[in-house]
C-alpha cells in the first residue's frame, strides 16, 4: 500500500506554540471563571483558554472545572449514554507501532483474517446480545484496502437476525486516499475515526518506525481526505501515554479548530485512549497518564469543545469508567472483546497472544446497561440522525434548542425498549421500564410525547426500528 506524497501539506499543529502555552505560570481564579464562563455560554475554548485550564493546579479551581463539565455534559447531552462495541476483523500489519500488539516485528502473535462466515458469525453474536452500533478495526495490511473494508461493511449490514440487526458501522483503519473514503461513503459507514496517536513529531518518528504510518503528515490530513471523500463525521483521537498528556490535549483542539476551519465543521467524536499492556510491549513509562490527570483530562476536553461527542472504551477498568461518565462521555463500549473471533468462538480469558492491548472492562453488555440505569443513564442504540441523513448530529444536539427533547431522548427511549424486550435479563427489563416511566413522566403533555407513548406501545407489540 504505497500511499500518494504528502509533498506541500503544512503541519497545521503549531508545536512550538503549544510548548510555550505549557510553560505559563498557574491561571487564578479569575481567569479561570473566565474560561469556565465561555465553556457554560457553550462556545468553543481558543487554545490559549484551554491552557489556562490545563495549568490549573488548586485543587478548589479544578473542582469548579469538574463541576461546569459535569454541568455542560447535562445540559448539552441529557443523561443518554450511547452504547456501541468493537469488532476486529484483521490484525495483519505492516507498521511497527511500538505499543501495538499488531505491529509487524511482534511474532508471537497470532494473525487472522476474519472470512466472511466468520464475520457474519461475529456480527450475530453481537446481534444477539442487542448491539446495534460497531466499530470494526483492521491493522494496516496490503490486504485490508478500501474495497475489502467496504465489503465487510456490507457483509455487516446484511446480515440480520429476526428483528436485530446493526444499524451503524462506523470504521477504524488505517487512513485511506480520497477514493477510498467515497468507497466508505457509498456502502453508509457512520463515523470514520484514525487516532494521529501523538502528535509531538520526534515521539511520533520514534513510535512508528517503519512502514506508511511513519509518515506523519499522512495520517494528519486523514480526516481531511475523509471529508473531501464525502464522509463528514469523523473522529479524531489520541493515545495517551506516549508524550505529555496536556500537549495532546491541545493538539486535539488545534485539529479540531484546523477542521473547522477548513470544512466548517468540526470532529464528530473525541477518543482518549490510554496506554495498555499489550504481547511484547516494552515502552517507555515516563508519560503513563495516572488516573487524576485522565479525569481533568476528559473534563478539559469537554469544556474546550462542547459540540463533540466522546468515546471511553474499555480500556479502563469498570470504577474509572462509572466516575468518568460524568464528566462529558457520551459514549462507551460493552461487552467489549477485541481477540479476533471473540464473540462467538468464546475464549473464557483475555489472551495477549491474540488480541491487541489488554482490556480493563469484560463486563457483560446486560450488566453495563444495568448500572448505567443505576446511575439514571438511558443507554441508547440510537441510529436515527445518520440514517435520516442528520449527519453532524453532535453539533445539532449542541447547538440546536430542543434538539435532545424533540430527538434524542425520545429515540434513546425507543431503543431501550427494544434492547428490553428482546435481550435485557429479568432485572434489567425492570428496571429500564422504571426508568422509561420516569422520563415519560418528566415530559410535556404534548402531541410528541403522545406520540412517543405510541411507540413505545408498538415496540412492546412487536414492531421493531420505530425512530423519529
Ligand atoms: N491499525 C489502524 C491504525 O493504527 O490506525 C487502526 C486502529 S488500531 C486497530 C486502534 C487503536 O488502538 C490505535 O489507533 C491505537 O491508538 C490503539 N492502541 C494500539 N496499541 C494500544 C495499546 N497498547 N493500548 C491502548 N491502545 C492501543
Ligand atoms: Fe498496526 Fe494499527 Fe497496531 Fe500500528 S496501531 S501496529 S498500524 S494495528
Amino acid at each position: 500500500m504505497i500511499h500518494p506524497t504528502t509533498d506541500g501539506l503544512v503541519d497545521f499543529i503549531p508545536a512550538a506554540r503549544l510548548e510555550e502555552l505549557l510553560r505559563r505560570p498557574a491561571a487564578q481564579a479569575p481567569e479561570v471563571h473566565e474560561v469556565l464562563a465561555r465553556s457554560a455560554a457553550k462556545q468553543r475554548l481558543t487554545l490559549d483558554e484551554m491552557a489556562a485550564l490545563l495549568s490549573v493546579a488548586d485543587p478548589g479551581l479544578q473542582d469548579e472545572m469538574f463541576a461546569t463539565a459535569r454541568e455542560l455534559k447535562k445540559t448539552v447531552y441529557g443523561n443518554r449514554i450511547v452504547l456501541f462495541a468493537p469488532l476486529y476483523i484483521g490484525n495483519k500489519c505492516t507498521n511497527a507501532c511500538r505499543y501495538c500488539g499488531f505491529r509487524s516485528d511482534n511474532h508471537d502473535i497470532v494473525r487472522r483474517t476474519l472470512t466472511d462466515d466468520e464475520l457474519r458469525a461475529e456480527v450475530l453474536a453481537l446481534i444477539g446480545k442487542g448491539h446495534k452500533r460497531l466499530v470494526i478495526d483492521y491493522g494496516e495490511h496490503p490486504d485490508y484496502g478500501a474495497e475489502t473494508i467496504a465489503h465487510a461493511v456490507e457483509v455487516i449490514y446484511a446480515t440480520k437476525s429476526g428483528s436485530g440487526e446493526i444499524r451503524r458501522v462506523n470504521v477504524n483503519c488505517a487512513p485511506l486516499d480520497v477514493a477510498g473514503y467515497r468507497l466508505m461513503k457509498e456502502v453508509g459507514i457512520g463515523t470514520y475515526q484514525i487516532f494521529q496517536e501523538t502528535y509531538h513529531r520526534p515521539t511520533y518518528a520514534a513510535m512508528h518506525p517503519r512502514g506508511n504510518k511513519a509518515d506523519f503528515l499522512w495520517r494528519l490530513y486523514g480526516q481531511d481526505r475523509a471529508m473531501e471523500g464525502g464522509c463528514d463525521d469523523v473522529g479524531l483521537g489520541a493515545l495517551f501515554g506516549l508524550y505529555d498528556w496536556r500537549f495532546e490535549a491541545l493538539s486535539l483542539l488545534a485539529h479540531a479548530i484546523h477542521l473547522e476551519e477548513t470544512f466548517g465543521v468540526g470532529p464528530h467524536t473525541f477518543s482518549f485512549p490510554r496506554l495498555k499492556d499489550a504481547s511484547n510491549r516494552d515502552l517507555d513509562p515516563r508519560y503513563a497518564t495516572s488516573d487524576a490527570d485522565f479525569k481533568r483530562l476528559i473534563a478539559i476536553l469537554r469544556l474546550a469543545v462542547p459540540y463533540t461527542g466522546m468515546i471511553l472504551t474499555a480500556r479502563e477498568p469498570a470504577r474509572l469508567r462509572r466516575e468518568l461518565i460524568e464528566f462529558g462521555v457520551s459514549q462507551i463500549d460493552g461487552g467489549t472483546r477485541i481477540e479476533l473471533g471473540g464473540y462467538s468462538e468464546a475464549a473464557q480469558n483475555q489472551d495477549l497472544e491474540r488480541e491487541q492491548f489488554r482490556i480493563g472492562d469484560e463486563r457483560p453488555l446486560d450488566e453495563i446497561v444495568s448500572e448505567l440505569l443505576d446511575m439514571g443513564e438511558i443507554p441508547s442504540w440510537c441510529t436515527a440522525c445518520y440514517r435520516k441523513g442528520r449527519t453532524g448530529e453532535h453539533f445539532m444536539e449542541f447547538a440546536i434548542p430542543g434538539f435532545i427533547k424533540r430527538f434524542c431522548t425520545p429515540n434513546a427511549l425507543l431503543t431501550l425498549k427494544e434492547y428490553l424486550s428482546d435481550y435485557a435479563s429479568d432485572e434489567v427489563v425492570a428496571k429500564g421500564e422504571r426508568l422509561i416511566a420516569a422520563e415519560l413522566a418528566a415530559l410535556p403533555d404534548s402531541d410528541a410525547t403522545r406520540l412517543l407513548v405510541e411507540r413505545l406501545g408498538a415496540i412492546g407489540d412487536g414492531q421493531r426500528d420505530l425512530y423519529f
